[in-house]
Parts: C-alpha cells; structure tokens; sequence
C-alpha cells in the first residue's frame, strides 16, 4: 500500500477550512500565520511561498516579512516581540536555516511558547517530551498522523527512526513513545543500521542520505515512513529505496507525495491549535 500523502493533507486541510468558518461565526476572527524569512535561500523561498498560498486557501489570515541577509539579530528579536503582543497573530514561524550572524536558540526561546507553531521552544520540547500537551513539530506530526491512517493501535510496535534531529528524530521519537510503541532511535555512529531496522515493525527514515533503506532492511509487512528529500541527478529522492522496499513493506510513503504535502498541512493545523489556546 502506498500512503497518499498529498490526499491526506488535502482531507485534513478540508477539515481546518470548516475549523476556521466555526471560528468566524464564533469569535468574528480568524487564525493568523506570520512568517519571517531571511535572505535569499532559494528552497527555503519556495517552502514559505507555499506555506503562504496553503494558510490562505484554508483562510487563515497569513503575512510573510522578508527581510535580507544582512539584517541584525536585534531587529529580527524586536519584531518577534511585536508579534508575540499581537493578539491577531497565533502563530509565529521563523524560517531556517538562517545567517550565520543570527542565533538560532536565541531566535526560537525569544517566540512566544503558544505562538510557536514550529514547536521548536524548549518549552513545547519540554512538555513533549513529559508527555503533557504541547505544540509539536509540523513534521514528524505529519508522520505520525500518516502512521495512523494506517495502523490504528500502535501499542507495543517495536518503531525504528533513523536520525536524531531535534527537526524530526527526537520529536518523533516522543510522540511514538506516548503511543507505547517500543522505540530506538538511530544515528550516524550507529553500528549495524540494517540490522536494528531489519527488527522494526515502523521505519521512519530522516537521515537525508538518498536510497539509505534496501529492500533487505525490512521485515515483511513493516510500515515505512520517508521523510528524507534529497536533491539527486535522478531528481527528488527519499532515503528509502522505494522501489526495492515496497515489495516487502505493508505501506509505504513516495517521496515526493508522502510525508511533504502533511508538512504543511500541520503547520495549519498548529496555527489553528495557537488560536484556540488563545480563545481559550
Ligand atoms: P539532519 O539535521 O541533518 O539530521 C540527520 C540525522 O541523520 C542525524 O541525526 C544524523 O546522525 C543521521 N544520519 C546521517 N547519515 C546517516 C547514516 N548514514 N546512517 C544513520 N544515520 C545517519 O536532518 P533533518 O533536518 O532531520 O532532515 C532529514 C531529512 O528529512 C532530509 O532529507 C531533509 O531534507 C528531510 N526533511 C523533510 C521534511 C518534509 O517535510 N518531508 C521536513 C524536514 C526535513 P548524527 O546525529 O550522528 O549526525
């Protein structure tokens, strides 16, 4: 079974867009989505172009402030204050990378924990993972609610993720664990990858390293998730090899198509969960 990424987010972005017309009618207001963008990043003006396009088709009130490569960290952190004043922004997301002049932790503690609709603050990190309620990265959510789609009770699976990232390990890691799966989590030093895979009833893949994951990786009827995009001569590629692993695996994601379009699709629904709390 190939898992449909692009229809999942599109019914989930039909659910947000009925969210928002209840919103309306009962708080005559709608959620808003600022994003800043620094410099000239060519993937990174293609993710917020379409962040944008997507947070406006659901109807949530969305600005992008564009500033250059040159700006300095002060001005970047006082307009992170304005918006964190602004009751009609709920959500805030600084796009990375950035400049190497501007301080990256400093820049996500300065976002206002229920305005962080990355779930980068340590804050949502930190009640991630105590288990408590908490904003929780657009990716590895996107995984997870894929995960769902096609196993309901994932109690007790034995789930594999390759990479560490505070962007997609880690977070991945959290939320597989308060669904009781038993999880390891693997990284560049790991010693028999294919091994600690071949054990593994969930693959989540985010190391960014095209065509990682064989088809004698998997165990028959596993469920592999790709998060990887990789830029090949052969054009997008995840980092399992998809044409030997969906022989064996149960389901699959393709890439591109997968775990991308659910990407963007819980950046809204974290802005929609920052304007709740707010209302709440
Ligand atoms: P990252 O920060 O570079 O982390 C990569 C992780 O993979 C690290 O933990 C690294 O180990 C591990 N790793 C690298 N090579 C490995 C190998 N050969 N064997 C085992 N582990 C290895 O990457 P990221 O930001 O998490 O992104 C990972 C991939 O996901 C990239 O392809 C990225 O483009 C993609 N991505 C996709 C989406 C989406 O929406 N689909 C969103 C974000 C990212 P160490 O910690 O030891 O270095």
């Amino acid at each position: 079974m190939i898992i449909d990424g692009k229809k999942i987010a599109e019914e989930l972005r039909e659910e947000l867009k009925k969210k928002i017309i209840e919103f309306k009618a009962t708080y005559k207001s709608v959620p808003g989505l600022t994003v800043i963008l620094i410099g000239e990043d060519p993937a990174s003006k293609i993710y917020v172009k379409n962040k944008e396009k997507y947070a406006k088709d659901v109807g949530i009130n969305s600005e992008v402030i564009k500033y250059p490569d040159s700006v300095d960290e002060k001005t970047v952190l006082d307009k992170i204050s304005n918006l964190n004043k602004d009751k009609k922004i709920s959500g805030i997301l600084v796009q990375l990378p950035l400049p190497k002049h501007i301080n990256k932790k400093k820049i996500i503690d300065a976002i206002l924990p229920n305005k962080d609709v990355d779930g980068f603050h340590p804050v949502n990190v930190g009640n991630l993972s105590s288990g408590y309620e908490s904003k929780v990265p657009c990716t590895p959510l996107g995984c997870y609610l894929l995960l769902r789609k096609v196993e309901k009770d994932l109690k007790g699976k034995h789930a594999v993720i390759l990479g560490r990232s505070n962007l997609n390990g880690k977070p991945m890691a959290q939320l597989l664990l308060k669904e009781n799966c038993t999880v390891t989590i693997t990284h560049s030093k790991t010693k028999d990858l294919k091994n600690e895979c071949k054990r593994a009833d969930i693959i989540i893949a985010a190391v960014g390293q095209p065509k990682l994951v064989k088809g004698d990786w998997v165990k028959k009827g596993a469920i592999v998730i790709d998060v990887g995009i990789n830029k090949t001569a052969n054009g997008l590629e995840g980092d399992v090899d998809f044409k030997e692993v969906s022989k064996v695996a149960k389901a699959i994601t393709p890439v591109p198509g997968g775990v991308g379009p659910m990407t963007i699709a819980c950046l809204l629904s974290n802005t929609i969960e920052c304007f709740k709390t707010a209302n709440s």
